[in-house]
């Protein structure tokens, strides 16, 4: 279990009238305060600051710190307690949300390294509006987070539990904010942790166990099983699975949030508990990063986990198909000829283009049953988008302008990038199969143009349906609100 860390919002000590006499010092292992640049502690702070006894201009010029971002003055011992100033950079900052994000993922930071259990945080100033405060403390929470339920405690380790106390102005209006933020927190977190279990725990029948536990949250969670799939004629997504002695599942997750009918917007995401290859099977480096080749899946859950939390005014469907792509004696091998849901035959080249077969079933269920205003198609697909753009961007293919622009401006905004890729007639030829309507895999050239290409087989190009193919990296350079590991980057994209 990861240890505790409530975080609740309280009156700043010195704002209002009835707290006035409060002691400055609160009842912390640890303060708070924050400094903007050339200047002292202002307000709540400055009163908190004077209980130390210190001369501030001599205490940081003598520390040579001026409240740049960052930065950070740390004072033990004295009458306050102990203290730790970050500087706050410009007096007049304003740092758009996602900059406090991480704001309060660094914040974290120096909170662990200090080792303290409770804390006190003051940000009483102007410019900390109630969503402001939200952001700094989903950095606090996202920062927090670690996979170390199968790590035995040492002896000596301190259990870890810790008490944050935001003293804001407005702590009714911040409380609101912090718990409608949160709720995205908590689906960012569930797909955490989704990627960050081991296949041997999370196969494709406990991963639909999972999603079945939002049903607590409202979330209408169907889960089919094979001989469903293989009566829906799911030819393409149950072939990846066949050579696994664990058996596929396809899950639906419904939010009606909105207008009853109205259509919903469709989220769909890769879920391949692990991915050997299959016969075409995978060289030994890394492939235990394979166990994350779910996280589309996993950012499709936590982002219906995050929709319900914040009870959404939309219709939405989550559609994953968790399988597992192994070797055996019963595995779909290269040559072999699968009839997709849309009757569309697919020629299997490579059984380590699992990914699209599975895809290519379920964009084609979700239009067929649930006619969205659009799809969004989550994956990791290929590694080719990581050879064309590293670890900075995720790859965008879209066959719809206005909602490419609307995503990658998402991406600015929660600070986890895309890049739109191109899809055209010209490659689409390349995916022709000599014995198939179409083949599954074309080699190196436009590895992951050609994927997306595939996929656009199966949204039923109707207007306004539209599907994007979205290649997330598996693991791109974490920002400093996300721990190091496997990232659940386009939950946070896909709700910002
Ligand atoms: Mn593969
Ligand atoms: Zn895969």
């Amino acid at each position: 279990m990861a240890p505790a860390m409530p975080i609740k919002a309280d009156q700043c000590p010195t704002n209002s009238r009835s707290r006035r006499q409060l002691l400055p010092v609160l009842p912390a292992s640890l303060t708070i305060v924050y400094a903007a640049e050339g200047e002292a502690p202002a307000g709540a702070a400055a009163a908190i600051w004077s209980a130390t006894g210190l001369d501030w201009p001599s205490v940081s010029a003598s520390a040579a710190f001026k409240g740049k971002q960052g930065r950070a003055l740390d004072i033990v011992g004295q009458g306050a307690g102990r203290l730790i100033v970050p500087g706050k950079g410009k007096p007049d900052d304003k740092a758009p949300l996602n900059a406090r994000t991480d704001r309060g993922g660094s914040l974290f930071g120096k909170i662990a390294a200090a080792r303290a259990e409770s804390v006190a945080v003051i940000v009483d100033e102007p410019g900390a509006t109630p969503a402001a405060i939200a952001e700094l403390a989903a950095g606090l929470r996202l920062r927090h987070y670690k996979f170390d339920k199968y790590k035995t405690a040492r002896p000596d380790e301190p259990a870890g539990d810790i008490t944050i106390t935001l003293h804001v102005a407005d702590p009714a209006a911040t409380d609101t904010a912090i718990a409608d933020r949160g709720a995205v927190v908590e689906g960012t977190l569930l797909a955490r942790d989704l990627i960050n279990e081991p296949a041997n725990v999370l196969g494709p029948v406990e991963f639909a166990a999972k999603a079945a536990e939002l049903s607590a949250l409202g979330v209408d969670v169907e889960i089919l099983e094979p001989e469903q799939l293989e009566k829906l004629g799911m030819g393409s997504l149950l072939c990846v699975a066949q050579g696994s002695d664990r058996p596929a599942r396809l899950v639906v997750m419904q939010w009606r949030g909105g207008e009853a009918g109205a259509a919903p917007l469709a989220f769909v995401g890769k879920g391949v508990v692990f991915d050997t290859g299959g016969i075409s099977i995978k060289p030994a480096a890394s492939m235990e990063e394979m166990k994350g080749d779910m996280g589309g899946a996993a950012a499709v859950t936590g982002l219906m986990r995050a929709l319900a939390g914040r009870k959404a005014p939309v219709n939405a469907v989550g559609v994953i198909g968790p399988v597992e792509n192994m070797p055996s004696g019963n595995a779909v091998r290269p040559g072999d000829i699968v009839t997709a849901m849309s009757g569309t035959t697919i020629e299997v080249i490579n059984t380590d283009a699992e990914g699209r077969l599975v895809l290519a079933d379920a964009l084609w269920y979700t239009q067929d049953r649930f006619k969205p205003r659009f799809m969004i198609n989550l994956a990791t697909l290929t590694g080719a988008i990581i050879v064309a753009l590293g670890h900075e961007h995720a790859g965008l293919f879209s066959n719809n302008d206005e909602l490419a622009i609307q995503l990658l401006n998402a991406g600015l905004t929660a600070n986890e990038k895309l890049w739109r890729m191109p899809l055209s007639p010209a490659y689409d030829k390349l995916i022709e199969s000599k014995f198939a309507d179409i083949r599954n895999s074309v080699g190196r050239p436009a590895g992951s143009i050609t994927a997306a290409q595939f996929l656009q087989r199966f949204v039923n190009n109707v207007p306004g349906r539209i599907s994007t193919s979205l290649a997330p990296p598996l693991a791109p350079a974490p920002p400093r609100s996300m721990p190091p590991g496997p990232p659940a980057s386009a939950s946070r994209c896909s709700i910002g």
